[in-house]
């Protein structure tokens, strides 16, 4: 093993465990299945410390040793180490004794979880040469894509469905991307990008990058885990698009276990799905290992995946964890976005609402047990989505610039607050 690898040992196939070299791929040659990085954990044992950690700036890359990079990151070294928000007005309106934000809307520099998995995608495909990147994207990745490239130097080409909401479609074209709408659904839009990273030598990130760029998802596990003062919660409810953040949050449990960084105590993970893109959920409830692919109908676009990558792997985590998955309808989705803001003052975006509909059914069946602690992942901004719920806030009341007009549109308990 040469030592420009850092902490990195190999690529090796999740199915038949044949390893390869550190390179832009992705699949196995003999059953394609997925490509992983395995680490040197002895190594990483040696550097790796709490007190380490805590003396590192408050960045994701406070835990580089376990994460795929050969040297320095390069892109994105200020993404991550977010606000853990101890929840208490929305724990009482759920129905449980402690409940945790792990609040990703304002993550830098796109205001969703995805700066963890793009600074660590194009940190690596600079390692490896790569002067251009690319994504496949249900939105956020195309913004983080797009502001991460142009922040390196980098060229971008960002793939995504044409229909995606208008907000997230200018965060991309401002910052120059090379931004290309694709008529048809993301599975589709995944597709076209499979062939086209087989043609140009392109480094894209969800593609040929995607083991790199799925374990940049491991840090927002590290700093929930950490912030919680070096403990697992008992459950962590999270989103599912492709199902990769989920599978690495658990994964992320588990290495800060093996490295003796937390004590191992028992912890469930959770999944959240709209009801309009369910495969997972659906597989889940019935009790199933597969899931069958869907066609999406849903607001919450950013998790509109009708056949999920790693759907399969994320309902072998929920097996293991003795975790449950849920889904829930766009009006529901509406009101955890609601919930969310009205209680904690955080604003997130549809994939937000799909979590906390989500928590809200799991604790009211008593699946979360009203009694445990539970952490949420706030994947998204809500004002990246203000059109999924523009029309459902109210309107502000219009009056000319009068006192007495003001005064006519107060109620009667309004009034009687005037001064003594
Ligand atoms: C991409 C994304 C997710 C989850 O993605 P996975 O493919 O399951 O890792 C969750 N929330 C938001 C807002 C996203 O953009």
């Amino acid at each position: 093993m040469s030592n420009d690898q850092g902490f990195m040992k190999a690529l090796k196939c999740r199915e038949c465990g044949r390893e390869y070299p550190l390179e832009a791929t992705h699949v196995c040659e003999f059953d394609f299945g997925p490509l992983e990085v395995v680490y040197d954990y002895d190594k990483i044992k040696k550097s790796l410390t709490r007190k380490q950690i805590e003396s590192r700036p408050q960045t994701m890359w406070r835990y580089r040793e376990l994460l795929p990079v050969a040297g320095e990151p390069t892109v994105g070294f200020q993404v991550g180490y977010t606000p853990l928000v101890k929840a208490d007005r929305l724990a009482k309106r759920l129905g449980i004794r402690e409940l945790w934000i792990k609040n990703d809307t304002v993550n830098y520099p796109t205001l969703s979880f995805k700066d963890r998995v793009v600074s660590v995608a194009l940190s690596r495909s600079r390692e490896l040469g790569f002067k251009t990147v690319a994504c496949a994207s249900t939105g956020n990745l195309a913004n983080s894509v797009a502001a991460n490239a142009a922040s390196a130097g980098l060229e971008a080409y960002v793939f995504i469905p044409s229909d995606l909401e208008h907000s997230k479609i200018v965060n991309s074209l401002v910052y120059a991307a090379n931004v290309v709408g694709i008529k048809g659904h993301y599975d589709e839009v995944n597709r076209l990008c499979a062939e086209i990273a087989g043609k140009y030598g392109w480094a894209f990130v969800n593609v040929n990058m995607r083991p790199y760029y799925a374990e940049g998802s491991k840090s927002m596990g590290f700093e929930i885990a950490e912030q919680l003062g070096w403990t697992v919660p008992q459950h962590t409810v999270i989103p599912m698009a492709s199902g990769s953040l989920l599978t690495k949050v658990h994964k992320s449990y588990q290495e800060f276990c093996k490295l003796g960084l937390v004590k191992e105590t028992p912890w469930h993970i959770h999944g959240a799905q709209a009801t309009g893109c369910s495969p997972i959920s659906a597989a889940q409830k019935a009790g199933l290992d597969f899931f069958k692919p869907v066609k999406p109908d849903t607001i919450a676009k950013s998790l509109a995946i009708g056949t999920p990558a790693d759907g399969f792997y994320s309902l072998r985590v929920m097996k293991d964890t003795n975790g449950h998955a849920e889904d829930v309808t766009d009006d529901e989705i509406r009101e955890g976005i609601r919930l969310l803001a009205e209680c904690e003052g955080i604003f997130c975006e549809t994939a937000g609402g799909v979590t906390v509909g989500v928590a809200k059914k799991l604790i009211a069946q008593g699946k979360i047990p009203a009694d445990d602690s539970a952490v949420l992942c706030i994947t998204g901004n809500g004002l990246k989505t203000v059109d999924a719920i523009q029309n459902h806030v109210g309107k502000p009341q219009e009056i000319r610039p009068s006192l007495r007009e003001f005064e006519s549109i107060l109620s009667p308990k309004q009034r009687s607050e005037v001064k003594a």
